[in-house]
């Protein structure tokens, strides 16, 4: 076993996007950080959610004012440190005869979200008549409707690119960040952490570290985590599954997002215009299996389907309009008893007594709210850990992508050969940071597609500095043309070709590759 002798103040397990953000939010206080994902980073929970960046409307039901008001103040530091990635979104509610929420209800929710949103640069709420939410939305169902309510909250429609982003400024910053390392063992001396063993799944090589402060940001996994330390610890999670059904335009589509309530048992849903398709979701029941086997089930797909038809009557959708579907696992605390949309949303940072002094396991918490459950974490480490640190940033620091955006896109719109929709394309990936595709403005371009998008020297700039290892990183958590209707797979082989020669792939491991691929894009189609 290769012993490294590195002492690190911080280890973070898990990459996706708390851990991600844990790791910066460390880093740039001057900790020694080491952040270990066992597959890639934010390939968990993080790409399986709504992408929304709210705050909460759904937690004034059960009084959660305190994490709607760090939400709405979580949602307008992200729209300013990384707009590339966080664009505004309109939403409407719809309000029928036999809706459960009454309009009184609805406008006392709107007002008190205003309210909690002061000083937020976004317009308040608008309450509709039937006439003009008809006008905006004419594909709505007509029946009963009796008006509607329209407000803002932000969307984040690459979440994967939010943890890349992360993890580049930790790295940036000090971290050592490695994907494709589990962590296997975590020691407890004495009541006391001590360190923790990975494996490097690129090399085969087994590593021990020793870590002041351990810090369990795995999810779902958290217990799982907790189950590879060598002594019994409690257990924490009762996770719940969420799908979400990805369909192209269809017949009387909304124009702005939607908030509706399902008429089977009243549970409000979404239905949002994304990534030039409709992001339809979600559920929410109770699981208890490995979160890495999650999958939508069919009664799942079919009441997001009949949900979405009865609100848009000429949709008409089935199954055959299914691009892909999706489902994760809220990390969430263990509540066996009431609904599931019940189970509190707010985050936990668990410090552990004597059982683990020095280890910290973290439950729940939303996308939304990453940043501050990083800085309180980091807090927690730094008064565990007793080592002198500076005080936090990142309130304020931008996210790599998010530096110089507006010179980097005039840059980008003066390339003449460069199309507006390209333009549009890789600002919303990389940020300014797509600056660095080309090595001098006056560079011919190689494209991949045909509307002249995507580019081929992206390939190697997200395997050299990205850490995509696999095809896989490649398209669907770095280029994000995995998430197109057809999962990227016309462009596969092109791309396979680009990466290996850049990562020196013989011929047998290029196939095989893509046989991995295609058999993972497989796992989305229904
Ligand atoms: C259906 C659904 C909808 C949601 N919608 C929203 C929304 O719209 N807005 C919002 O703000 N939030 C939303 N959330 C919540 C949000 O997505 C999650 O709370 C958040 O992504 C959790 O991030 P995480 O980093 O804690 O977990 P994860 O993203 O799961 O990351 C944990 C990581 O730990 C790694 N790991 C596990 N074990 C090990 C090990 N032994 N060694 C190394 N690594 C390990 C895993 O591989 C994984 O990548 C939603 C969640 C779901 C499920």
């Amino acid at each position: 076993m290769a012993i490294d002798s590195v002492d690190y103040d911080v280890v973070v397990i898990g990459g996706g996007i708390n851990g991600a953000g844990i790791a910066r939010d460390a880093a740039l206080r001057g900790l020694r950080v080491l952040l270990l994902e066992m597959n890639d980073f934010g390939s968990g929970t993080t790409s399986w959610s709504s992408r929304l960046i709210h705050g909460g409307l759904r937690y004034l039901e059960y009084a959660e004012i305190p994490l709607v008001f760090e939400s709405l103040h979580e949602r307008r530091r992200l729209r300013r440190v990384a707009s590339h990635l966080v664009t505004r979104l309109r939403l409407n509610i719809p309000i029928y005869k036999d809706s459960k929420r009454s309009k009184f209800i609805i406008r006392l929710g709107m007002i008190a979200y205003d309210l909690l949103s002061i000083g937020k640069k976004i317009p308040p709420h608008k309450m509709l008549s039937r006439d003009e939410l008809l006008s905006e939305e004419p594909g709505l169902r007509r029946e009963g409707l009796l008006g509607g309510a329209q407000y803002y909250d932000a969307q984040v429609t690459f979440a994967e690119r939010l943890v890349i982003e992360n993890v580049i400024a930790a790295r940036a910053a000090g971290a050592e960040v490695k994907n494709y390392c589990p962590v296997t063992g975590i020691e407890v001396r004495r009541g006391t952490v001590n360190g923790l063993q990975y494996v490097d799944l690129k090399s085969g090589s087994n590593f021990e570290v020793s870590a002041r402060v351990i810090i369990n940001a795995s999810g779902p996994w958290v217990d799982s985590v907790l189950g590879i330390v060598n002594r019994k610890m409690p257990k924490f999670m009762g996770g719940t599954k969420g799908s979400h059904i990805v369909v192209g335009k269809f017949d009387g589509a909304p124009r702005s997002a939607f908030y509706v309530e399902a008429h089977e048992d009243g549970r409000p849903f979404f239905i949002l215009p994304w990534n030039d398709q409709y992001l339809i979701g979600t559920t929410d029941i109770r699981f208890d299996g490995d979160p890495a086997d999650v999958a939508p089930g069919k009664e799942e797909i079919d009441y997001l389907l009949s949900e979405t038809n009865r609100v848009f009557p000429t949709a008409n959708l089935s199954s055959a309009d299914i691009h892909f579907a999706y489902a994760g696992v809220r990390p969430l605390p263990r509540h066996d008893q009431g609904p599931e949309s019940a189970i509190t949303r707010k985050h936990i940072i668990y410090k552990h007594k004597d059982d683990a002094f020095g280890l910290i396991s973290i439950i729940g918490g939303k996308l939304t709210t990453y940043r501050n459950l990083a800085e309180q974490a980091v807090d927690s480490a730094v008064r565990l850990s007793g080592v002198t640190a500076a005080p936090c940033t990142t309130r304020s620091q931008y996210l790599p992508g998010g530096i110089g955006l507006d010179d980097a896109a005039e840059q980008l719109k003066s390339m003449p050969h460069l199309s507006a929709e390209c333009v549009t394309r890789l600002i919303g990936i990389y940020g300014s940071r797509a600056t660095e595709l080309f090595e001098s403005p006056g560079d011919s371009v190689v494209w991949m597609d045909s509307q002249k998008t995507v580019l081929a020297a992206e390939v190697a700039f997200v395997m050299r500095e990205e850490m995509a290892v696999n095809l896989t990183d490649i398209l669907h958590r770095r280029m994000m043309i995995g998430l197109s209707p057809d999962q990227g797979l016309s462009l596969a082989d092109e791309i396979a070709s680009i990466a290996a020669v850049e990562a020196g792939w013989s011929e047998v491991e290029r196939n095989r590759q893509l046989l991995e691929l295609r058999n993972y894009s497989a796992k989305f189609r229904v």
